[in-house]
């Protein structure tokens, strides 16, 4: 009977080490397919992958006269590819800003038409806003963005079938990457808050529109030569979550 408990309880250690030792196996195979979902089904994207040190520089609210050309002279000068989300509103006021964003090898996204906030404007409204400034965006440059950043960062379930239907992805940005230069904190700031916190993967978020004077080419100035200097590559949004020019390393990692 003694005998019979051991075998018994030997049977059930083997048992739970193995269960535990699935349990393992599985929780790998879930990080593999997070890594597939952040190149391939998520609607809703705060970073690339986390493995190299690429990252993604992204502009808000444009196009504008007054400083798109600016910013797109510091980038040509670094040789740094970054991405543009615009309003529609913008697009048809300021059509050659637009061009020479594409022309010049960015990346264009959807920033609605209007600057409105999806949270508070009924579904037909969010659908309105989008088609109109997708568009307005293929009147100019003759194809239709993939990617789309909701202001605010505002997102919600309707939001999320949208961009299933139109087959674009919702990007926002890295939780420390929102250094707020709309609100002119002040140059150094700026610049510190990208640079200090910045990481592989990262969606920073900048304007190259705002409502008064603005900092932000200022703090490029000091950013894109520091983190260059640190061995950062630049890349636009969709280059960063399609895994463009790493799909060798994602693999190691997946196998
Ligand atoms: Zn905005």
């Amino acid at each position: 009977m003694k005998n019979m408990k051991i075998i018994f309880i030997v049977i059930m250690v083997i048992l739970i080490g193995y269960e535990s030792g699935m349990t393992i196996v599985d929780s790998m195979k879930t990080n593999g397919s997070l890594l597939n979902r952040i190149s391939d089904n998520t609607e809703l994207v705060w970073n690339g992958p986390r493995d190299k040190k690429v990252i993604a520089i992204t502009f808000d609210d444009g196009p504008h006269p007054r400083y798109t050309p600016k910013i797109l002279n510091l980038l040509k000068k670094y040789d740094v590819k970054a991405t543009f989300f615009v309003l529609g509103k913008h697009v048809s006021f300021y059509p050659e800003p637009l061009k020479r964003i594409k022309s010049e090898g960015h990346e264009i996204g959807n920033h609605t038409y209007s600057h409105v906030d999806v949270k508070k404007i009924p579904s037909r409204k969010i659908e309105e806003e989008f088609n109109k400034t997708q568009e307005k965006i293929y009147e100019v440059i003759k194809e239709k963005p993939k990617i789309f950043r909701p202001p605010f960062g505002s997102y919600n379930k309707y939001l999320k079938e949208l961009a299933k239907k139109h087959n674009v992805k919702i990007i926002l940005w890295s939780s420390s990457q929102d250094c707020k230069d709309w609100s002119n904190p002040g140059v150094k700031k700026i610049a510190n808050t990208v640079i200090d916190n910045v990481g592989n993967g990262d969606i920073i978020l900048l304007h190259d529109y705002v409502n008064t004077t603005s900092q932000t080419y200022e703090a490029l100035k000091i950013i894109l030569p520091e983190l260059k200097r640190r061995g950062y590559k630049f890349v636009t949004v969709s280059e960063l979550i399609e895994n463009k020019g790493y799909e060798d390393e994602m693999k190691i990692i997946e196998n």
